[in-house]
């Protein structure tokens, strides 16, 4: 019987599930656009501007400016009626 993977929500067979099934991010999409040291607060439309060229979101683990990039980082399918593995947020 299949089950659904609550991370990817795909679903898979127990059996077929090997550590390399399931690719993610480890980190969040982060759309906070400005350089290391300006806020985002400080930045307007004329700012944004100067800014063209700044990687503008991407996923904080990886750098992928893609928002359905494949995942870096792979691992098995999380059931739902597994414990989500501690690295895994
Ligand atoms: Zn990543
Ligand atoms: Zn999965």
């Amino acid at each position: 019987m299949s089950r659904t993977c609550r991370r990817c929500l795909q679903s898979y067979l127990p059996s077929d599930n090997t550590p390399a099934s399931c690719p993610f991010h480890p980190m969040t999409f982060a759309t906070r656009p400005h350089p290391a040291h300006h806020y985002a607060f400080e930045i307007d439309d004329e700012y944004m501007k100067t800014l063209e060229g700044w990687i503008s979101a991407c996923w904080e683990c990886c750098g992928s400016e893609q928002k359905d990039a494949p995942g870096c980082k792979a691992s098995m399918h999380v059931s739902y009626d597994d414990p989500l593995p501690s690295d895994i947020q």
